[in-house]
């Protein structure tokens, strides 16, 4: 088994800008500090690029666009460079898995089992279906033969969270690289560790230079930087619905580009009374808000239950909750690992005093210290029971492993109380009755439902929100369509 301890101690991440195909510092030589959220330590300064920095690298990106070394390259040479990159990052599983814990706090077996293989999936499957899609031919008159075809769009900024650092960028690079067009990427302050180490794969994979460009950087400068540039025809965002709207003052005040966002969410796990399973039930919920310690956008955060079923369902997802092994993300036992930051662990307590306030009974809640680790991030499991869903609690997004309970009566009231939020992200339903479950999906109003389970998911399926959820959608050809324009070419034939 490996010592993961060891192996972090051992580790010199890369952590300057990687632009136009080479690693260098920022420009003014600036840089911010990246900590290890299981103990507080800092891991490593790294270059926070500033305007000239993201000026360079929408420059090299642009050049590369219009010189065509990508964006018309042969598809299938494309897809060779893609498939490689795929390749690569599975042959490098363990530092990249490495970098994505100690970066994110995410547990090291998760890491290994989810984060990375996800991320490759990504790749190839995008890479995959370039010799799968067809442009159109319109229906015409006999006199003439119109082409419809799919372009590249041009030089794509993709902003990213810390969240799922590496499954995240996948879902952007992979279909904007794959359509032929250039990226920019500005990775999250507190996880630009493996983003960093995967746009080396990506150039020893074969992506020409300045093809990919990574500008780690504070969000209010690199990040608006790249919001701003009017070399930049697209914005793809995730992150908070607060940043999210300011991609779109930026694209109102520059150029008018493209903006894509995937914003936050208050997902609604609805349980009917006539669920069978209750442990099942009560296993899938825990899961659903706790995993990646509640860090998901599209997390399970509200608990909406029938009366008749609540007091067996809410005491057995507070004994999941208790069950699961939260500690040291390098530990591989390890099933929930830290909060990301000081700000956002305080974020969360905050919450926690919060549901007090508003009157309903908390269990769990409170910060512990596994294994010693004084100065790390990690929250118990939560669960807030007896939330009235319009208060704070049932709407706010928190962001951590913090569980809202509503109690409603029968089917109407509580499609009423899930789709009484700003959010749409996701949800689901649990029912042993096909026609509820049919209606129910039906009627709320979220970019994703599940029936009798939650958060299974695939690159196959699109992925993003309904209301302030954001506009976009990741994963799927659906995607692969976003970064690209279509082109009318109108042949007269006399
Ligand atoms: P955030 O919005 O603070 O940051 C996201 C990115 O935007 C980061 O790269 C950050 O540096 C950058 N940024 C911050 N301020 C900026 C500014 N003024 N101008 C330009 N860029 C700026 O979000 P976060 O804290 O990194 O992530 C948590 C949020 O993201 C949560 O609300 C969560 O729900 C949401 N999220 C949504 C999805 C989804 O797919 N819908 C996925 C993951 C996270």
């Amino acid at each position: 088994m490996t010592n993961w301890i060891d192996a972090a101690l051992a580790l010199t991440p890369e952590s300057r800008l990687f632009i136009d195909g080479e690693f260098r510092p920022a420009a003014d030589g600036g840089t911010f500090d990246s900590f290890a959220p299981r103990d507080g330590s800092l891991i490593s300064a790294v270059s926070a690029a500033a305007q000239v920095d993201v000026d360079a690298a929408v420059a090299a990106a642009s050049r590369a666009f219009e010189g065509g070394v990508w964006s018309r390259a042969d598809r299938r040479h494309r897809q060779r460079v893609l498939m490689r990159l795929a390749d690569l990052m599975l042959e490098n599983l363990d530092e990249l898995a490495l970098l994505e814990s100690l970066d994110s706090g995410h547990p090291i077996s998760d890491a290994r089992n989810v984060d990375v293989p996800n991320a490759a999936r990504t790749i190839r499957w995008y890479a995959e279906a370039l010799d799968k899609v067809y442009d159109e031919i319109a229906p015409t008159p006999e006199n003439a033969l119109a082409l419809v075809r799919r372009e590249p769009l041009g030089v794509i900024g993709a902003v990213v969270p810390w969240n799922y650092p590496l499954i995240i960028t996948a879902w952007k690079i992979g279909p904007a690289l794959a359509a032929g067009n250039s990226v920019v990427v500005k990775p999250a302050e507190n996880t630009s560790l493996s983003t960093l180490r995967f746009a080396a794969l990506a150039a020893e994979a074969g992506v020409p230079e300045g093809v990919l460009s990574v500008v780690s950087g504070l969000g209010a400068v690199a990040g608006q930087a790249l919001g701003r540039h009017p070399l930049v025809d697209k914005i793809t965002f995730t992150g908070s619905p607060a940043v999210g709207k300011r991609f779109l003052t930026y694209a109102g005040e520059s150029n008018g580009k493209q903006v894509s966002l995937e914003l936050g969410g208050k997902s609604a796990q609805l349980v009917l009374a006539d669920t069978e399973d209750l442990t099942a039930c009560a296993s899938s919920v825990a899961w659903g808000i706790f995993y990646n310690a509640g860090q998901t956008c599209h997390g399970g955060s509200r608990l909406i239950v029938d009366e008749a079923v609540h007091d067996e369902l809410v005491s057995e997802v507070v004994r999941v909750g208790e069950s699961l092994v939260l500690g040291d993300p390098l530990d591989e036992a390890t099933q929930i690992g830290t909060i990301v930051s000081q700000v956002q662990l305080d974020r969360v307590l905050d919450y926690v005093d919060v549901a007090r306030a508003e009157g309903a009974t908390v269990h769990g809640g409170r910060r512990v210290h596994p294994n010693g680790l004084d100065d790390g991030f990690y929250v118990e499991p939560t669960v807030f029971d007896g939330v009235d869903n319009s208060g704070r609690i049932g709407q706010e997004e928190i962001f951590g492993p913090a569980l809202a309970v509503t109690t409603v009566n029968g089917v109407e009231e509580g499609v009423r109380v899930v789709n009484y939020s700003q959010y749409g992200l996701a949800a689901s339903v649990w029912t042993s009755n096909v026609t509820a479950a049919h209606r129910v999906a039906r009627d709320i109003r979220a970019g994703t439902v599940w029936v009798n389970t939650f958060d299974v998911a695939d690159i196959i399926t699109p992925f993003g929100g309904f209301k302030q959820s954001g506009s976009g959608r990741d994963r799927s050809l659906h995607a692969l369509d976003s970064y690209t324009a279509l082109k009318t070419t109108w042949i007269d034939l006399g």
